[in-house]
């Protein structure tokens, strides 16, 4: 039974879902503060304007751009045409770090931006907005983190990427929703009991098909939880065949109805491969982007995040991934703003169980798949040390 995060973070969550008020922790921006500075619109001559300047830009200052699938499609066009990359926030980590570039700049949120400069502190590190971040970030602050952790001193912590650098620092292992089944399964069959934060929706999905012991921190992703089960039935009967396509942040009353549930590019992947003609897809609309462009001629729908009597039926939408605007990213790179520090000592703290995943996620890719085996995994992963 998943045990519950401190009465504090609990109450900053029914704040925060209810939008009563804006959470101090981290100093980032709120819900509202992120809509008021998301970037208007521009007409296609200004457009244009920006794309060319940032192409000049990047190549001036030996940057690449690493763009995440829920920002602005001009943002992840600009990544794909300048050799950059636009993935989930493994792939992103992953090429921030090999890259040669000398700067990396990352269109997402802060936390992203941060686990670029904790995987390449030889590199300059920019975001189009500092301010912009993460709703399980805000809803799991380090110190009181550290109060969980002391209460169950047994288990092996594993943190969604979707954390501050503090949080990651005190974790054996981060994970990303591409390989945090993969990873749990590993441990479990180890017979490591888990601790697990900070998404509760994704955490249950992972203890459901895994099995593994997990006490679980209570927070959520405001998009993600938003989706319901109980409109998604209603969308399914007006529409019989299409697919569903449903992130593991999502409760588990989307969750149980989807035909296939996983990370973004798993999604954009069952949205190329699968034979059906219209997806039901619940997650950021960003990635509408790259599936309509991946699979032309599918119609993707939006899962519901609202009842009967809303004006609107879906506003499955990041504020915080919508500040991310071609403005910004010129800025940045004509005046080096948004650069994203950190303490050299707590970069190296949150290195190493970030190394663990990429470690993890390079053997799978390899196939050598974590057996469960004692002996050969921790063959796998002697040279990070152990966990
Ligand atoms: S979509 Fe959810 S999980 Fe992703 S950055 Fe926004 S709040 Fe965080």
């Amino acid at each position: 039974m998943p045990t519950a995060a401190s009465p504090d973070a609990l109450r900053r969550w029914f704040d925060y879902d209810t939008h009563a008020s804006a959470p101090a922790a981290g100093s980032a921006c709120s819900t509202r503060s992120a809509w008021a500075t998301v970037p208007p619109p521009l007409d296609d001559s200004l457009r244009e304007h920006y794309r060319t300047r940032i192409k000049t830009l990047l190549h001036r200052e030996n940057a690449v751009l690493v763009a995440h699938y829920y920002v602005d499609a001009d943002l992840q066009d600009l990544a794909r045409e300048t050799g950059g990359c636009v993935g989930d926030s493994l792939e992103m980590a992953r090429f921030g770090r090999d890259n040669d570039a000398a700067t990396i700049v990352v269109a997402g949120v802060r936390f992203m931006g941060e686990t670029a400069r904790i995987l390449s502190p030889e590199k300059r590190i920019l975001m189009p907005d500092l301010s912009a971040t993460c709703s399980l970030d805000l809803g799991c602050p380090a110190d009181e983190f550290r109060a969980f952790r002391a209460l169950h001193p047994d288990r092996t912590v594993v943190v969604y990427a979707n954390t501050s650098a503090a949080v990651k620092a005190q974790a054996d292992w981060v994970v990303t929703s591409s390989v945090g089944l993969d990873i749990v399964a590993s441990l479990h069959a180890r017979g490591e009991k888990i601790l697990w934060a900070p998404d509760r929706h994704l955490g249950s999905y992972i203890q459901r098909q895994t099995g593994a012991d997990m006490v679980l921190w209570q927070g959520s992703c405001l998009v993600h939880n938003e989706f319901k089960g109980f409109e998604l039935e209603t969308l399914r009967q007006e529409y019989p065949h299409a697919k569903v396509l449903a992130h593991p942040e999502s409760p588990d009353s989307v969750v149980s109805q989807a035909d296939v549930v996983g990370s973004t590019t798993r999604l954009i992947q069952a949205a190329t491969e699968l034979d059906a003609t219209h997806f039901i897809v619940a997650t950021d609309m960003g990635i509408l982007h790259e599936m309509r462009m991946r699979a032309p001629g599918k119609t993707f729908l939006a899962a519901p995040t609202a009842g009967n009597s809303a004006a609107c039926k879906s506003c499955a939408f990041c504020p915080w991934m919508a500040m991310n605007g071609l403005a910004g990213l010129a800025n940045a790179l004509e005046h080096g703003q948004g650069e994203i520090t950190l303490e050299p000592a707590l970069a190296q703290a949150a290195r190493l169980p970030i190394t663990r995943m990429l470690d993890f996620a390079a053997a799978r890719q390899a196939r050598v798949q974590a057996s469960g085996d004692l002996e050969q995994d921790m063959e796998l992963y002697s040279h990070v040390g152990a966990a």
